[in-house]
C-alpha cells in the first residue's frame, strides 16, 4: 500500500504512506535498526494517529548481501534507492583488503549527494567537557563532492606527480620541491553555490537565525575565497528579500536571515567561546569535516551524532559510527545515532512534528537516567539498559 516519494520543482512530494528503503547494517546494525524502527513507527503513530505511516523496504548491502546474493553492494540495492529517492542505513563493515566499492562513495557519486548535513546539539544529562554545552546548536552543511574529496591526488615520486610538478614549474614558475606528493583542490562556483543555497533554504524553512560561510579565503584566495564570494552572491541573487548580510544587519536584520562568514581557524575558536552566535554553517569539504567532529565533541562526542547525505531529489541518512562488531547481537549499544538520523530524514521530508517528537523522546530518555552502557558509564547514578529497552524508554518520552 506504500507509494513512492517524488521530487518535483525542487520539492519533495511525500505521500502519507511513503516507501523508504533501509539497510539494517552489519555487526550491531540489526540491534540498532530494530530499536530505531520501533521508535520511528511508534512516533509516527503517536503524531499522526494512523493517518501516516512508513512502509519500510529492506534492501541489502554489506555482509548480509554478500551471504545472501554474493555481492557486497548489489545493483538491486542501488536501483531501489534511486527509485525511492530517500533511504536510511545502519553501519556497514568495510572489508579489509577487498576491492569492493564503498556504498557511501558509490551513492554519493551516483545520486550526486552534494551536501553532507550534520546537526549538532546537546542533550541534557550527557557528559560534556564544556561548561555550557547547551549553547551549541548548529547544523553543518558540508560540501560533499569537491575540494580535497574530489580524489585528485598523486603519490610522491609518481610519474603523475612529477608531470604535474614539471608543468606547474615550467609553465607558471611555481616553486614546488621536486619529489613532492600532489593533491588538487578543485572548487567550483556551481558546487559552492548549490551547497550554500541548500543551507539557506534549510535555515529559512525551519526558521534559523543565521548562515555562516566558513572558509580559509585569506590564504587560499581563489578556492576558499571563491566559496565565500560565491556564497554571498547566491544569497544576494536568489534570496535577496529574505536575507541580509551581517554588516548590513548592523542597522537591524528586520527578521531576515543573517548571512555572515568566518575564517576557519577563527570559527573553531568561536564555536568554543560563543557557540550561541552560530546556527547554520556552510563549509567546503575539509573545513566541514573538521568542524563536524569538533562540534560533536563539545556536546559529548560522536555517539549520538546523526548524518545525512542530500542532493536534489535524493537523500541517504546514516549513523556516523561504525558496526562496533564486538557488541553484535548483544542488544547493548546505543541506537541514538540512527534514531537521530531518522529524525533528520523526517525533517527533510517535512514531517517536522515527528522529528521534534523523536528528539524530545530521546532527550527525555537520557534525562530519566535509563541509558545504554556507553552513556551509563559516564553518567553518575544512571541505570544501564539494553538497546531495545532504551528504545522503549524513548517512546515513553515521545
Ligand atoms: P566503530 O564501529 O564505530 O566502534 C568503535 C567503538 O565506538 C566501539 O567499540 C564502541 O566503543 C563505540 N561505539 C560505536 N558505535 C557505538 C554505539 N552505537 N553505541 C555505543 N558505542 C558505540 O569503529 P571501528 O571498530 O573502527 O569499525 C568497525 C567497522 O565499522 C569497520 O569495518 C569499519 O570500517 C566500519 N565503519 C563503518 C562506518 C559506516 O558504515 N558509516 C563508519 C565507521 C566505521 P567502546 O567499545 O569503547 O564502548
Amino acid at each position: 500500500m506504500g507509494e513512492r516519494i517524488d521530487y518535483r520543482d525542487g520539492r519533495w512530494r511525500v505521500p502519507d504512506h511513503p516507501i523508504i528503503p533501509f539497510i539494517e547494517g552489519d555487526g550491531t546494525g540489526p540491534d540498532i535498526w530494530r530499536a530505531s524502527r520501533r521508535v520511528f513507527d511508534a512516533t509516527v503513530g503517536k503524531v499522526y494517529g494512523g493517518k501516516r505511516q512508513v512502509d519500510w523496504l529492506e534492501v541489502l548491502a554489506g555482509e548480509k548481501a554478500f551471504k545472501q546474493v554474493g555481492h557486497w553492494l548489489p545493483d538491486a540495492t542501488l536501483d531501489a534507492i534511486r527509485t525511492h529517492r530517500v533511504a536510511i542505513k545502519g553501519p556497514l563493515t568495510t572489508p579489509v583488503g577487498g576491492g569492493i566499492r564503498s556504498l557511501n562513495v558509490t551513492l554519493r557519486q551516483m545520486l550526486d549527494l552534494y551536501a553532507c548535513i550534520r546537526p549538532v546539539r546537546y542533550f541534557e544529562g550527557v557528559p560534556s567537557p564544556m561548561r555550557e554545552p547547551q549553547k551549541l546548536d548548529v547544523v553543518i552543511f558540508r560540501e560533499n563532492i569537491e575540494d580535497v574529496y574530489s580524489g585528485v591526488e598523486y603519490r610522491a615520486g609518481s610519474a603523475e606527480a612529477d608531470a604535474v610538478i614539471g608543468f606547474l614549474t615550467e609553465r607558471f614558475g611555481a616553486k614546488i620541491r621536486p619529489g613532492s606528493a600532489i593533491g588538487v583542490k578543485p572548487m567550483s562556483k556551481f558546487g559552492s553555490q548549490r551547497l550554500v543555497a541548500k543551507a539557506i533554504e534549510y535555515a529559512l524553512r525551519v526558521g534559523r537565525r543565521s548562515v555562516t560561510l566558513v572558509h580559509k579565503g585569506n590564504i587560499m584566495k581563489f578556492t576558499e575565497g571563491g566559496f565565500r564570494e560565491w556564497g554571498y552572491e547566491i544569497a544576494r541573487e536568489r534570496f535577496a528579500d529574505r536575507t541580509v548580510t551581517e554588516s548590513d544587519a548592523g542597522k537591524g536584520d528586520g527578521g531576515r536571515l543573517v548571512i555572515k562568514d568566518r575564517i576557519t581557524d577563527a570559527m573553531f575558536a568561536q564555536l568554543v567561546l560563543r557557540p550561541d552566535e552560530y546556527s547554520v554553517i556552510a563549509a567546503p569539504n575539509l573545513n566541514g569535516d573538521l568542524l563536524s567532529d569538533a562540534a560533536a565533541a563539545q556536546v559529548g562526542g560522536l555517539g549520538l551524532a546523526p548524518g545525512g547525505n542530500v542532493g536534489d531529489g535524493y537523500a541517504v541518512f546514516e549513523a556516523t559510527h561504525g558496526t562496533a562488531p564486538k557488541y553484535a547481537g548483544l542488544d547493548k549499544v546505543n541506537p541514538g545515532s540512527v534514531i537521530l538520523s531518522g529524525a533528520m530524514m523526517f525533517e527533510e521530508l517535512g514531517w517536522n512534528d515527528v522529528a521534534t517528537a523523536i528528539a524530545r523522546g530521546l532527550g527525555g530518555a537520557i534525562r530519566s537516567g535509563r541509558v545504554t552502557y556507553d552513556l551509563a558509564r559516564l553518567m553518575p547514578g544512571a541505570t544501564e539498559v539494553s538497546t531495545s529497552a532504551f528504545a522503549e524508554c524513548i517512546i515513553e518520552h515521545v
